[in-house]
């Protein structure tokens, strides 16, 4: 089997499975309490914080652990306006995953007002017009780092510092850039940035929040007193130590694994696009992360390309999702201008640092036949 869908989720690292052994084997005791065993619980969490911490060149005190990123996109953005409540406008983009994009639009219906900034058709924002959208009155703004369908990278610094100078709270969803983007939360001014441990071979069901010092936050969860108040419940210790491991691993990119990627990345899409006429890249004009992307083949349908690809052990994904049993194209690739065409038959090829270019040679043959086909039978 081929694995190229690392966006949507990754294979646990060996080295983050032996981390956590002990955590159900030992550790196993209630970090809360006072005692001895409760006290080495504790001590495992608090060095996944420094571990987490390290990562996002952040203060460990600052890293709040969640349930993943979803949680953390929602804690966020919820709590940002909770505290900030006498404002309802909130500044956000039409690229946004939908645990962001889905939740403003909620509050959209809750009588918020929402922009949705659109990008150009390669996912580039105008920040011009981000500047101009940031007014006096917006509680919150809400950007991502890299985008999980076409892994286009927004300038993130930059926006930070345009939400800063105007004293609104941003929140940074770093969900597919962390781990393989450098992040240095004192060159970031935001607020928060969500992290999810799954997306760089950590465990699923765990992420992290990072809040800035002068972050205003309230918590969304009722209950004790955990990660500072913003996350009551008892803590989930080994998928904590888990995603610990992941972000110490995570950090070492010394050799830069992501150059190999990227030259394969590369290969993939020129060698596809060359031998498959009409097929292009989204998003090939603007920076993107090293390990993604997303190619279309207009006149097929996502669907049946993904059986075709996984009927030869190839997984990759699609960038349309099902509603009522038919492929609409994504609210990313609406945002961008794309034609639903186009839109309707692009493929996510999503790579890890461990893709070889064994593994690569042979998507490409794959893809190249299996699209091949599928045109054929549609002619
Ligand atoms: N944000 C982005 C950009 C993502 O790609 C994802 C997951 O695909 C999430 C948030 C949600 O993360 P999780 O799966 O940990 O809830």
């Amino acid at each position: 089997m081929i694995y190229l869908d690392n966006n949507s989720t990754t294979q646990t690292d060996p080295a983050v499975l032996d981390a956590m052994a002990p955590c159900w084997r030992d550790q196993y005791a209630n970090p809360s309490s006072l005692h001895l065993a409760g006290q080495s619980a504790r001590n495992a969490i608090e060095h996944a914080r420094e571990q987490v911490a390290a990562l996002i060149h952040a203060k460990p005190r600052d890293i709040i652990f969640t349930s993943g990123g979803t949680e953390a996109d929602n804690l966020a953005i919820l709590g940002t306006l909770e505290a900030n409540s006498s404002k309802r406008r909130i500044v956000t983009t039409g690229v946004e995953h939908v645990a962001v994009h889905a939740l403003c639009e909620k509050l959209q219906k809750q009588d918020y007002d929402v922009v949705f900034l659109p990008t150009d058709p390669d996912g580039r924002l105008d920040l011009a017009a981000l500047d101009a959208a940031l007014t006096p009155d917006t509680a919150l703004a809400a950007v991502m780092h890299a985008n999980n369908e076409t892994g286009v990278i927004f300038p993130i610094e930059e926006i930070a510092q345009l939400a800063t100078a105007r004293g609104i709270p941003l929140h940074v969803d770093a969900v597919q850039s962390a781990g393989k983007l450098p992040i240095d939360c004192s060159r970031i001014p935001c607020n928060t940035l969500a992290l999810s441990a799954h997306k760089f071979h950590g465990p699923k069901g765990t992420g992290a929040l990072y809040v800035a010092p002068r972050a205003k936050l309230r918590n969304q969860l009722v209950g004790g007193h955990q990660e500072r108040d913003l996350r009551p419940g008892t803590e989930n210790v080994p998928a904590i130590v888990g995603m610990g491991k992941a972000a110490e691993l995570a950090a070492n990119l010394d050799p830069d694994p992501w150059r190999t990627v990227a030259a394969l990345r590369d290969r993939l899409e020129i060698e596809i696009t060359a031998r498959l006429d009409f097929s292009c890249v989204i998003g090939a004009g603007a920076p993107r992360i090293p390990n993604t992307t997303l190619i279309a083949f207009p006149g097929l349908e996502a669907e049946a390309i993904l059986i075709g690809l996984s009927q030869r052990e190839l997984c990759a994904s699609s960038g349309s999702a099902c509603s009522s049993g038919s492929l609409e194209p994504s609210h990313v690739l609406r945002a961008m201008g794309c034609d639903p065409a186009t839109a309707k038959s692009a493929i996510r090829f999503s790579l890890s640092k461990r893709t070889t270019s064994h593994e690569i040679k042979a998507a490409i043959e794959i893809t190249a036949d299996v699209i091949g086909r599928l045109r054929k039978s549609s002619n």
